[in-house]
């Protein structure tokens, strides 16, 4: 039964591009919009997620659910393990890993560190490891993070610019991957695609993000605290990128790295390594955040101002995508306020009282 599940999940309707994608982090934010908009649009999708509970697991379950009903199954198990990795590429000739598990959120890994090294270093290395042994090899598109930026200086952030400044452990595991990455695309050819995501955010969001808690404390009438910076950089801000952008920016790449690599079996030589940015190119101050949420809510926050802790957090993210707008097509076209809207609406249907607890058989996923 499991492996008709796999196998139904995998079929290949009418797509432009018929891939067979595995979707690490499939019941994650990110990983949920991909495979479902990948889905629809006809491609072979199977999902691998471990259920963590990071964060709340019942919205990972919900996602799940979502996904299932657009025809998408979810494996439960680790990236780490090898075994079950080897079962699904054997019963799939899978073209495209999109690799988005990982253990996520900067604050966190003050607290486990381990985690962010099993599930970003070694899980990566062990998907790598996969990809490399299965025939087809498939090619791979993964989750970096601008964090790599660190505390760079010089912004807009692009491609070329330095990365050896990580603030975080969790941006050094990003950094690392990279590098990681670097070396399979040298000595095996795999063809790898790393995106920097910036402060993806939308429906079906991340309960441990601020546009997210922000949201929830603003509606209970509790405090939240927004950060301010030091000194010249006084301004805390983000460049805020809507999840439908960041998904089709996600498609662009696994639709590229399909076309122009060596990978699925030919001897073309090993494809280049590829780095992109896939941001929105306008950073909006927290405390702006902060004023759009109210405007939508209705409701005045009780802000606390207080000077950015040295946790982990940089004090501003700012994307240059014009390597991504020329490679890929990428184009964000999604403002901070109609993104929001887009959020708050999800927010309070999903978590409206009534339906508390229920999971929904209706309503939006990576809509367009
Ligand atoms: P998410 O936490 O919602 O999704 C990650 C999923 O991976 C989770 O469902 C989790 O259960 C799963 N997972 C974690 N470790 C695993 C393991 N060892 N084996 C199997 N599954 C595992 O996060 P997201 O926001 O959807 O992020 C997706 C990717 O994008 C991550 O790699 C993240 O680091 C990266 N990223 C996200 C953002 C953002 O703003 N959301 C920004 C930069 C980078």
């Amino acid at each position: 039964a499991w492996e008709k599940k796999v196998r139904s999940s995998c079929r290949v309707r009418r797509s432009p591009n018929g891939l067979t994608v595995l979707v690490t982090g499939a019941a994650g934010f990110v990983g949920s919009h991909l495979s479902a908009t990948l889905r629809r649009r006809g491609d072979g999708v199977l999902g691998l997620d471990s259920f963590n509970d990071y964060y709340d697991p019942s919205l990972k379950r919900a996602r799940q659910a979502f996904l299932e009903k657009a025809g998408v199954f979810v494996v439960e198990g680790d990236i780490n393990d090898a075994a079950l990795l080897k079962k699904l590429f054997d019963v799939v000739p899978f073209t495209h890993v999109a690799h988005l598990a990982a253990q996520a959120g900067v604050r966190y890994a003050l607290q486990n560190p381990g985690s962010y090294v099993r599930s970003n270093v070694a899980g990566l290395v062990s998907i790598l490891e996969a990809a490399k042994s299965a025939n087809p090899q498939p090619a791979i598109v993964w989750a970096s993070s601008s964090s790599v930026y660190g505390l760079n200086s010089r912004v807009p952030f692009s491609e070329s610019d330095r990365t050896d400044r990580p603030a975080s452990l969790y941006a050094a595991t990003k950094k690392a991957g990279e590098e990681i990455a670097h070396v399979y695309n040298h000595i095996y050819g795999l063809s790898i695609t790393g995106l920097r995501f910036f402060t993806v955010y939308g429906p079906w969001g991340r309960p441990d993000m601020a546009y997210f808690f922000f949201t929830r404390d603003i509606l209970k009438g509790k405090p939240i605290t927004v950060f301010e910076g030091h000194g010249s950089a006084h301004t805390v801000a983000r460049d805020f990128t809507y999840i439908d952008d960041v998904v089709r920016g996600c498609v662009a790449a696994l639709d590229t790295a399909g076309k122009s690599t060596g990978s699925g079996g030919k001897k073309r030589g090993p494809a280049p390594l590829r780095v992109y940015n896939l941001g929105n190119t306008t950073p909006v101050p927290v405390s702006e955040l902060v004023n759009i949420l109210e405007k939508l809510l209705k409701v005045k926050a009780i802000r606390k101002v207080v000077k950015m802790p040295r946790n982990g957090d940089v004090p501003y993210t700012h994307a240059n995508i014009s390597l991504a707008e020329r490679e890929l097509g990428y184009k964000p076209v999604t403002d901070l306020q109609t993104g929001l809207k887009r959020f708050v609406k999800w927010y309070l249907d999903f978590y409206s009282p009534v339906k508390k607890g229920a999971v929904k058989a209706h309503g939006v996923i990576a809509t367009e």
